[in-house]
């Protein structure tokens, strides 16, 4: 089918005429995606099959990575990559008149996460099967994914995302695997031949039915699985209860993705998704490794289970009740099985993000699971008491349940094997300060995993003309490497490479504008620096500086007309969490800001500012390519790792960041020269935390640009502002500016001056911007996933016969 352009053809055809009844050419755009979508899932299923018998019949260790997000975007385009038959695909429909890039506009993404955290899930999906290492993910099939962004006036508005209104072509529903999740009832104990039994009754049961989406390598015969948990009714309500609101409150457990990146959003269904992803998996993954040991009690010697976040931490005491409840094995060998299965991503250290449930809402909704996490932490602080004896204050502060509350960290730290953080300086500051406790008590269990980026989707298929124009420098060894994009470094004085180099970012930046032009209206110089800030919007994240520099910039050009500057075209992409004030005022700004200087005749030759709405996985793609300039500009300390740095790195741009997350390694890798760091580090805002030594009014009344740009926040200075921005102002001069924007203005101003003097020199920048694709290898998720399966899985590449 596959084979030969002409087979492709009339396959394509004969399967469209069967699939819908109609003739080629009175088929839709959708038809024609729906087809090829189809033929694909068709044309990988022999292998998907394979994939399972082999990994059954030779019993390899399988790692399961539990995630309450997967942020996949669209599958055609990389699926067709990975096989290795775009090319054959793109010149069969072109022949019958069709467009590939158009066709796969029909593919809505996937849109099942927040930001960072899912796109990392989607991305080690990836490298696993291209690696043909034996993982899975599992996740939940939310039938609407995180919220459509319009912006109009100047706001965000939320509309509900429809990515199933169409079908999902990738889908298989497995019936046949469900699997039932009990929530609320009670548990009754009793004893049995000296033997405490328990049995859950009254619960309300849920039906979880997999839907699985195949994960295909690059060029191996590996496809993996990414198993969605749909939330259903089971077909005779339990307890007598109302048929329709039963209906209702089952099918509300997988309808929405809560759209916040942070925060917990303290609600009794978030709780209720936590443990409807991990009852199902655990169940799922439980019976098949039963099938095929007999037992369960070599479970932790070929199952690896891993949690990002502690969304899924629960994991924990589920494989506990099965262990002990169904498999009857003793507590202190169940606790050993689990732990070492399980693993653990930490991806925060911001307090409020750090999740801790009430007892009062947990201990109802799943009974026999707090019975569980109790006896967990009574067994945890006894050992504490043994090592620490009186140290009550070290107890309390280490506990699983105190206060009346569940910490989720506590419990993935002492259920669990492994300890990951995603940076290094992020494992820094979780071993020296957030975790300090548990690190001295658990030292080994401790270790860094620095995030990754598929190279894949984020270059060979985000941006052809840059990896065509690498795979002729170089040759095609760094697909498979990235590493070997190293060799890239000996062209940066290559006159003639440097152009074409350079003629890759023009005609990106050139699609871009396009796209600009068509959604905003605004029309942008293609000469101009494309200075890029897209990630969710955070006051961490600091999009407000950047904002603050553009009003600082524009005052500048107004008061002074000696003042030059090369042009810049600033761009945002951000979407806020609904409930979020605070950001949403800064989406508002932005807007207002480029309401104010686009249209201003003095200044809109040399500044523009744009909005784009919708930041998703699929607009992403079209972004990195043609950044100039990537903007990681967090207060140092908060940012985890960040991983929209290093697709900017890989495309190209040039990163003005602090000292953050991986911002550190991007500046090792790239060497200092190649890259604008500026502003507190994160030592300094610790010690600042500390001492109470910051107060931003003193910047505010020191420097007048500052307290021009604030001032503006609140004087009139927006036509259509009012008291809009009051808050904003309030953040920064009332409430003491949290994250440091006032701090860093002046040092960011001066790093920005430099970039754009850097950037007036063509030869310098465009050894800077090929400096960093040329060491953007080490940022590869195969290389952050090489490293999971090693130190943490202890999972081997199943070869396959090709
Ligand atoms: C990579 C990515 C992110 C994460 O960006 P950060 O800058 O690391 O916060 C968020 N959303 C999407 C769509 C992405 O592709």
């Amino acid at each position: 089918m596959f084979s030969s352009k002409e087979g492709f053809k009339a396959a394509f055809l004969d399967k469209l005429e069967t699939m819908y009844g109609k003739s080629f050419k009175d088929s839709t755009p959708r038809d024609q995606y729906n087809t090829l979508g189809h033929m694909i899932r068709e044309y990988i299923s022999s292998r998907w099959i394979a994939t399972n018998e082999r990994n059954r019949t030779e019993n390899h260790k399988q790692m399961y990575y539990l995630s309450i997000e997967f942020l996949l975007g669209r599958l055609l385009g990389s699926n067709l990559m990975n096989l290795g038959i775009w090319k054959m695909c793109e010149e069969g429909l072109q022949e019958l008149g069709i467009s590939l890039n158009e066709l796969e506009e029909n593919e809505a993404d996937a849109g099942l996460g927040n930001g960072g955290l899912g796109r990392l899930a989607a991305c080690f999906l990836d490298s696993l099967a291209s690696l043909n290492l034996p993982g899975h993910g599992c996740g939940i099939r939310y039938k609407h994914g995180l919220f459509d962004q319009k912006i109009v006036n100047g706001y965000q508005v939320e509309l509900p995302e429809q990515w199933l209104r169409h079908g999902n072509v990738w889908e298989v529903r497995r019936h046949d695997q469900a699997v039932e999740v009990s929530f609320w009832g009670n548990v009754e104990t009793s004893k049995i031949d000296g033997k405490l039994e328990f049995h859950h009754r009254k619960a309300e049961v849920i039906m979880a039915v997999p839907y699985d989406i195949p994960v295909v390598g690059y060029d191996t015969e590996t496809v993996n699985t990414l198993r969605l948990w749909n939330a259903e009714p089971v077909p005779f309500p339990p307890n007598n209860q109302n048929v329709l609101v039963y209906k209702r409150e089952t099918e509300a457990v997988s309808e929405f993705l809560y759209p916040d990146d942070t925060h917990d959003e303290g609600k009794i269904l978030r709780l209720k998704q936590q443990y409807f992803l991990v009852s199902a998996s655990l169940q799922n993954i439980v019976k098949l490794h039963r099938e095929r040991n007999g037992t369960l009690r070599n479970l932790h010697e070929k199952v690896a289970i891993h949690i990002n976040d502690t969304h899924p931490v629960l994991a924990i005491p589920e494989l506990m009740r099965i262990l002990l409840d169904e498999e009857k094995l003793s507590w202190e060998e169940a606790w050993n099985i689990t732990v070492n299965t399980v693993s653990y991503t930490n991806h925060t250290t911001l307090s409020e993000a750090l999740e801790k449930w009430p007892v009062r809402i947990f201990q109802p909704l799943l009974p026999r699971i707090y019975m569980i996490v109790e006896e967990i932490n009574e067994r945890f602080c006894r050992d504490l008491w043994d090592k620490y004896p009186y140290d009550w204050k070290r107890i309390e502060d280490m506990a699983i349940i105190a206060h009346d509350l569940v910490k989720m960290a506590h419990l993935a730290i002492a259920g669990s094997h492994s300890v990951n953080g995603v940076a290094k300086i992020h494992t820094d500051i979780l071993k020296k300060r957030e975790m300090q406790l548990f690190h001295e008590y658990y030292p080994e269990k401790f270790n860094n995993k620095t995030n990754g980026i598929t190279h894949r989707r984020w270059l060979l298929k985000a941006n052809p003309q840059l990896a065509s124009l690498i795979t002729d420098t170089i040759g095609p060894g760094w697909i498979r490497k990235p590493t070997e994009l190293q060799a890239l470094a000996s062209y940066k004085q290559d006159a003639a490479f440097r152009e074409k180099f350079h003629g890759v970012k023009q005609l990106r930046k050139e699609l871009l504008a396009k796209r600009i032009e068509e959604q905003t209206g605004v029309r942008v110089d293609t000469n101009s620096i494309f200075d890029v800030q897209v990630k969710r919007l955070h006051a961490y994240k600091r999009q407000l500086l950047n904002v603050l520099h553009i009003m600082h910039l524009y005052n500048r050009l107004k008061e002074d007309q000696s003042f030059t500057m090369h042009p810049r075209t600033f761009i945002f992409g951000a979407k806020a969490s609904p409930g979020y004030y605070y950001a949403k005022k800064i989406i508002k700004l932005i807007n207002e800001v480029a309401e104010k200087v686009n249209n201003d005749p003095q200044t809109r030759d040399r500044l523009k500012v744009v909005f784009l709405e919708n930041y998703r996985v699929s607009l992403a793609e079209d972004i990195f390519p043609a950044a100039d300039v990537s903007e990681q500009i967090s207060t140092a300390s908060k940012e985890a790792s960040g991983t929209g740095n290093m697709k900017f790195m890989m495309n190209g741009a040039v990163t003005v960041g602090t000292l953050d997350g991986a911002n550190i390694e991007i500046q090792e890798e790239a060497g200092t020269d190649n890259i604008f760091i500026f502003g507190l580090t994160a030592e300094e805002v610790l010690h600042y935390y500390q001492s109470g030594g910051y107060r931003s009014s003193d910047y505010y009344h020191h420097d007048k640009r500052i307290k021009k740009v604030v001032d503006q926040l609140i004087n009139g200075f927006f036509p259509d502002g009012g008291d809009e921005f009051e808050a904003i102002y309030d953040s920064l001069i009332v409430q003491n500016d949290e994250y440091f924007v006032l701090r860093d203005f002046a040092p960011y101003v001066d790093v920005q001056d430099l970039v754009g003097k850097t950037y007036e020199n063509r030869n310098r920048w465009l050894e800077m911007s090929i400096s960093n694709v040329a060491r953007s290898g080490y940022f590869t998720s195969d290389r952050t996933i090489s490293q999971y399966a090693f130190d943490i899985w202890h999972i081997n590449p199943v070869f396959a016969r090709k």
